[in-house]
């Protein structure tokens, strides 16, 4: 099969499809694979290591969505990305189809084959190709908080870890899955004080039973959530309630009980976030102050740390893009149901029901 890597081309987006070891697997098991020149540069991965891995350097998109049986990104394919997109040919990327009726339309009329990497499940009932990006989002969450607590930025002026003679700085992390195991794995590292809340007794006893007493567990409710976030110098928000917006657990009026200062981070961002008073905001103004109290809501987290992104994205890609490759989509959809979950678009037709409800096409 022959195999295109487009660059990226979305606003701030410096993520590539693959990495140059992916490429050489790909090669290795027998396809052709077609890199845009330039495409990895911004993150060093350079159009020597994307040649010494075998791939051909292209220098226009247009070429590569030509040539390509299948076409392998990050980010969803924009307007003149999605018209470039040929009858049959397959499209495997991050796609968030149901609140973006304006993309699909043109996946629709493109008449190709779309796998979403958002939707793709695992025996566990999770999802395999967004967890690298929660893995990311939870561990940048402690270093993005660590240097808003420094003065320079507004924050209280706290070491997390404290020091010999000194208390460590207290950090709560509300919701205890992906992320915020990540972000409480970071933080127990650097020496802080956690705690994890979450709403789950099963999730609660996992937590306790891997980490034990270095990592307090507390059950979540409005109670426990005021309790810790008023005496905590940085919060986590981490919480995600699958298909819907997040939960507000952290009012307005908590704020002013807290100490002028600490610093909340709100992960949970992208589902409109878990705290009242949280906005979106960018790498490039990262943070704002409410009633004293920094916020930091970042919608594109992993996007600050695009080489990481990269490695860990294709880390989780390559097998489901070798088995497609390999197989044929046709074949390899239907070996495996959990792959067969991410079609969201089959040739002209809306194949994932959550979107095609919401978005009004037949199913
Ligand atoms: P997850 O499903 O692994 O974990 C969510 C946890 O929240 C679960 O353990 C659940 O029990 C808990 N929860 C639900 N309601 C709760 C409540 N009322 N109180 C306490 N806990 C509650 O999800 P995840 O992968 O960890 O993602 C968390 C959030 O981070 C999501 O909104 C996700 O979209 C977001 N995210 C944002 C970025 C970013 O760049 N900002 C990147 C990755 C993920």
């Amino acid at each position: 099969m022959l195999i295109g890597i487009p660059k990226e081309i979305k606003n701030h987006e410096y993520r590539i499809g693959m990495t140059p070891a992916g490429v050489r697997e790909l090669i290795e098991n027998g396809h052709e694979v077609i890199v845009q020149r330039d495409g990895g540069t911004s993150i060093g991965l350079t159009n020597n290591q994307y040649e010494a891995a075998g791939a051909k350097l292209i220098d226009t998109p247009e070429e590569i969505f030509a040539a390509a049986d299948m076409i392998i990104k990050v980010k969803e394919p924009q307007p003149n990305e999605c018209k470039m997109l040929r009858p049959g040919q397959l499209l495997f990327t991050y796609l968030h189809l149901a609140p973006d009726p304006a993309q699909t339309k043109l996946l629709v009329e493109s008449d190709c084959v779309a796998v979403a990497y958002e939707t793709v499940t695992d025996a566990h009932r999770g999802l395999p190709l967004l967890a690298p990006m929660s893995e990311v989002a939870g561990r940048m969450a402690i270093q993005a908080g660590a240097h808003a607590l420094e003065k320079a930025q507004g924050g209280l002026g706290v070491l997390l870890g404290g020091v010999p003679g000194v208390a460590p700085a207290k950090v709560t992390v509300i919701g205890g899955g992906v992320v915020g195991i990540n972000a409480a794995r970071m933080a127990m590292g650097l020496g802080a004080d956690v705690t994890i809340v979450d709403r789950s007794l099963p999730r609660l006893k996992e937590l306790d039973a891997q980490y034990g007493p270095q990592l307090k567990t507390l059950y979540s409710n409005a109670e426990s959530v005021e309790q810790e976030v008023v005496n905590s110098d940085l919060v986590i928000g981490a919480v995600l309630i699958p298909g819907a917006a997040a939960p507000k657990l952290v009012t307005r009026a908590m704020l002013s009980k807290m100490k002028n200062g600490s610093v909340l981070v709100d992960v949970a961002i992208d589902q409109g976030g878990c705290f009242e008073t949280s906005h979106a905001t960018t790498h490039q103004e990262p943070t704002y102050e409410v009633d004293g109290v920094i916020h930091y809501c970042v919608a594109n987290m992993p996007g600050g740390v695009a080489r990481t992104s990269t490695f860990a994205l294709t880390n989780a890609t390559l097998p489901f893009a070798l088995a497609l490759a390999n197989k044929g989509y046709r074949q390899a959809l239907q070996d495996d149901p959990h792959l067969r979950n991410g079609l969201n678009v089959h040739r002209g037709r809306v194949t994932y029901e959550a979107v095609a409800r919401d978005l009004g096409y037949d199913f």
